[in-house]
């Protein structure tokens, strides 16, 4: 694509940086058929192609107004488009410059701002958001039923709680020969903890000590999304300086059990490439990052008796893992080799429409992709719906029929179960 951008980008990194995307893209539209937003509303402009476009007419007039903001704003960055691209347009990136212009050339409106300002404000910090999942819980009755039904049980009930008997049972506080850090998260950390607790357990039961940094916090995704990108680039930097005593100290990786955690910091090389002090040390932050499904092996499930028995769960596999990670299938043949039966899930390149704060600012779009999915995972009748992205399993378990849990936990459970049986 022919490009000639304007006085006012064409020199910065970021236009360079956009110029060569845009220079890559063919218009063949092939992305147009897999983007969850066109494939629902049907509107040129609502899919990847029409959104290049956009954002080229922006950096090429300088013009940037509301028509611009409410399309880059309802895609959803699931980078469906970018999996499916044959030309390898980084779609994420421009789409994320594009929008840095949009916010900077043409404000939002005042409710918008404080909107999405309240936002960075609870999501990244784990005791606020305990609060605010506290105060929410308590005043569900006084909610509409669309809000309430989709609120998550806060503090989640499991009775009884097998990964403690287990715990107790086997013990996972004892140092092992192994050391990997362990991004404990924000969200996660608050409304489903023992999804990190299980991944302690597991690991330390294969000898792997997971290690988390107490000054290490959000992965800086929510600002990154938010076009706070200082901000998000701050929680970068904290997270490297908390973690890199323990990588000098001979950590093998960083382990990030929320799948749109780990898609961020795998991204930390690139967003700090242009900062002298920190870009060497956040290539080897991101080069050391690891979804569990990189560090298990079927052998290290069957080795921890872990048996599915023939037990028919569907896969959701989020976007952060399928095209963020490009580690689509990983996680669906650890569980088939332990014997969970998965049943076909129609569609599964969609985003089911929880895409970060996607859900709470476009909650109509967010909504319909939800329904979408759940039809599709509910289609095989499985007796659970698993997953390995918090923000994913938080969307879905409020109109699911099924219990909705993250891989890890289904691997905790089904192990838990084993040693019972015996
Ligand atoms: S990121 Fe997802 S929603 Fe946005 S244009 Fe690409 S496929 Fe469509
Ligand atoms: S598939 Fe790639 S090259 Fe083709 S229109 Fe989409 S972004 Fe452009």
């Amino acid at each position: 694509m022919q490009t000639r951008l304007a006085d006012f980008i064409r020199d910065t990194a970021e236009g360079k940086e956009a110029d060569a995307i845009l220079r890559a893209c063919v218009h063949c539209g092939f992305c147009t058929a897999t983007c969850p937003t066109y494939q629902l509303i049907g509107d040129e402009l609502d899919g990847p192609r029409g959104r290049i476009y956009l954002i080229k007419q922006m950096l090429e007039t300088g013009a940037a107004g509301d028509t611009v903001r409410h399309y880059l704003d309802r895609c959803l960055t699931c980078r469906s488009c970018e999996t499916t691209c044959p030309s390898g347009v980084r779609y994420g990136r421009l789409v994320e410059i594009g929008r840095a212009v949009v916010e900077d050339r043409a404000p939002r409106p005042l409710v918008d701002r404080i909107k999405r300002r309240a936002l960075r404000w609870v999501v990244p910090e784990p005791r606020r958001i305990h609060v605010l999942m506290s105060v929410l819980n308590r005043l569900r009755w006084l909610m509409p039923t669309r809000y309430a039904t989709q609120l998550p049980s806060f503090p989640r009930r499991r009775e009884p709680s097998q990964i403690e008997l287990d715990a107790r049972l086997r013990g996972h506080d004892e140092t092992h020969p192994r050391t990997m850090l362990l991004l404990e998260g924000c969200v996660q950390s608050v409304v489903t903890p023992h999804v990190n607790a299980t991944a302690r357990h597991l690991f330390g039961r294969l000898g792997i000590t997971l290690v988390a940094a107490p000054e290490a916090g959000c992965c800086g995704a929510l600002s990154t999304h938010l076009s706070a990108r200082d901000e998000g680039l701050d929680y970068m930097r904290r997270n490297i300086d908390a973690w890199w005593p323990h990588i000098e100290a001979g950590a093998e990786a960083i382990l990030v059990t929320a799948s749109g955690c780990g898609a961020m910091v795998k991204d930390y090389g690139g967003a700090l490439r242009d900062d002298p002090r920190y870009a060497d040390k956040a290539r080897r932050v991101s080069e050391l990052a690891r979804d569990p499904c990189e560090v298990l092996g079927a052998a290290d499930l069957i080795r921890l008796g872990i048996k599915g028995h023939g037990r028919r769960i569907a896969f959701q596999s989020p976007c952060s893992l399928q095209h963020g990670q490009r580690l689509g299938g990983r996680i669906e043949a650890l569980l088939r080799a332990v014997d969970f039966e998965l049943v076909p899930v129609a569609d599964g390149h969609l985003c089911c429409g929880s895409a970060g704060s996607y859900s709470v600012l476009q909650p109509e779009t967010a909504e319909a992709l939800r329904d979408n999915k759940l039809t599709a995972l509910q289609a095989g009748k499985p007796e659970a719906i698993v997953t390995a992205n918090i923000g994913c399993q938080m969307h879905l378990a409020g109109m699911s029929e099924v219990p909705v849990m993250h891989w890890l936990e289904t691997l905790s459970e089904a192990a838990t179960a084993e040693l019972w049986a015996k």
